[in-house]
């Protein structure tokens, strides 16, 4: 998924970005052969984002109309709150991300994606993704400054804005430890970032984008304590107030998630908030135990999240 959401974050961008010199030309490249799949429609309208509420009715879809990615798969995700999808490799957790952004569209009898009753198939894609913030396990950023990187979210940001968004983002106290400050150079010819750094310049840059939903990957490495820490309080900032669908491979990172939809071969086999989820003793009580057993830690009082 990661590799699909670098190049379509920075489409949105990229005109801007050619122009200053930004892209590197491989990476332009690569980005101008991505294929198109979607088009939009002779008379397709804006998107008209009211509350964000998200609703899969009834999806199916196959990436070569042999096997099922995903199979009649309905789920709501009301205004404003978070949703989290959990399921082994190749459940189709991906999938639904991917529909959401309209990377393809579903066919025929293959159901309706709806952002506030707007088939998505109806909207433009411009105004689909503008409406929709991503942040990626592998954040792409740009060979440029980290003001830039985070300034991208918003077409003429000022100083003060992009240091607010990474003050909420965790990054501001590690941005001023640089010598250059907001001014360093990241990527292949400057300072290179971790993994979590990097994820919360696209935290910070989301938060200026502003979006009424969001589509979050968690990463699925394991971070040391203090910045997974710093990424929580981070990925909490942001998605307050907004609607979230959230791929979580760590299930103690989800655990006051509002819906958890378990997915295995495409389809949603249990849903329910983390405590439901465990008195159902199924598939999620089972991933859980798992987890708790590999990372050798026992939940505090049974049903209890993992403690931070
Ligand atoms: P992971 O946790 O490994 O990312 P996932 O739950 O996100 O897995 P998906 O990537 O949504 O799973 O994959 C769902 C199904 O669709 C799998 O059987 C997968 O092999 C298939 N699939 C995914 N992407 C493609 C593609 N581009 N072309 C063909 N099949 C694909």
């Amino acid at each position: 998924l990661a590799q699909l959401y670098g190049p379509l974050n920075q489409l949105g961008f990229m005109y801007r970005s050619i122009n200053q010199s930004l892209v590197d030309t491989e990476k332009l490249l690569k980005l101008l052969n991505e294929p198109t799949e979607v088009n939009d429609r002779d008379n397709a309208t804006a998107l008209v984002v009211d509350a964000g509420e998200i609703e899969f009715d009834n999806v199916s879809f196959s990436y070569d109309n042999r096997t099922t990615a995903l199979n009649g798969v309905s789920f709501k995700v009301p205004k404003g709150s978070s949703v989290a999808l959990v399921g082994e490799s190749g459940a189709g957790k991906s999938t639904i991300l991917r529909l959401l952004y309209r990377f393809y569209d579903l066919p025929q009898g293959g159901g309706r994606i709806l952002i506030d009753g707007q088939d998505i198939r109806d909207v433009t894609q411009k105004s689909l993704r503008a409406a929709i913030g991503v942040v990626p396990q592998d954040a792409c950023l740009f060979n440029s400054s980290l003001s830039h990187n985070i300034g991208y979210g918003k077409f003429g940001s000022s100083p003060e804005e992009i240091e607010e968004a990474a003050k909420s983002a965790q990054m501001h106290e590690r941005i001023v430890t640089f010598p250059d400050g907001y001014e360093t150079k990241v990527g292949e010819r400057g300072v290179r970032l971790s993994g979590g750094e990097k994820q919360r310049v696209a935290i910070a840059r989301t938060l200026l984008k502003n979006p009424p939903i969001l589509l979050l990957d968690e990463a699925t490495s394991a971070l040391d304590s203090s910045t997974e820490k710093d990424i929580q309080k981070a990925l909490q900032n942001l998605v307050l107030g907004r609607s979230s669908l959230t791929i979580a491979h760590r299930l103690s990172t989800i655990a006051s998630a509002d819906l958890i939809l378990v997915l295995k071969d495409g389809q949603i086999v249990e849903q329910g908030t983390h405590t439901e989820l465990l008195a159902l003793d199924g598939v999620f009580a089972s991933m859980w135990a798992d987890q708790i057993s590999t990372s050798g830690q026992t939940p505090a009082g049974g049903n209890d999240p993992l403690p931070e």
